[in-house]
């Protein structure tokens, strides 16, 4: 499950911006989540329940937001949601797309005191 590796790397980012600003306590850690990364949300969660008693933060809350695959058409110029998997155009049926959304893994929010 490369979930819990990924929580340990937020964890790690988390650890330098309580240093930085001189944080005390992590409510939230928020994280954006594109629905074509391989992470599935859901595991993500339960990675942070797993973990979160060994990290500074185990009253941390860690919310999930699942960002949208979107692309836009070299081809025909659509713009919009494509599949997740093996993606192509809607409209032409090209695969020659660039994806805009859908790839991320951030950070989006560190709710502290
Ligand atoms: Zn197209």
């Amino acid at each position: 499950m490369h979930e819990l590796g990924l929580v340990y790397q937020v964890v790690k980012t988390v650890d330098e911006v309580v240093k930085e600003n001189g944080l005390t306590e992590v409510d939230e850690i928020v994280l954006q989540v594109g629905e074509m990364s391989d992470v599935v949300p859901k595991f993500l969660e339960e990675a942070w329940a797993a973990a979160a008693p060994t990290t500074d933060y185990p009253l941390a809350k860690m919310t999930v937001e699942v960002m949208p695959a979107l692309a836009k058409c070299l081809s025909c110029g659509y713009e919009g949601h494509v599949k997740t998997f093996a993606p192509d155009c809607p409209h032409c049926h090209s695969s020659n797309l660039k994806i805009t959304s859908g790839r991320q893994f951030d950070i989006k929010e560190i709710v502290a005191k």
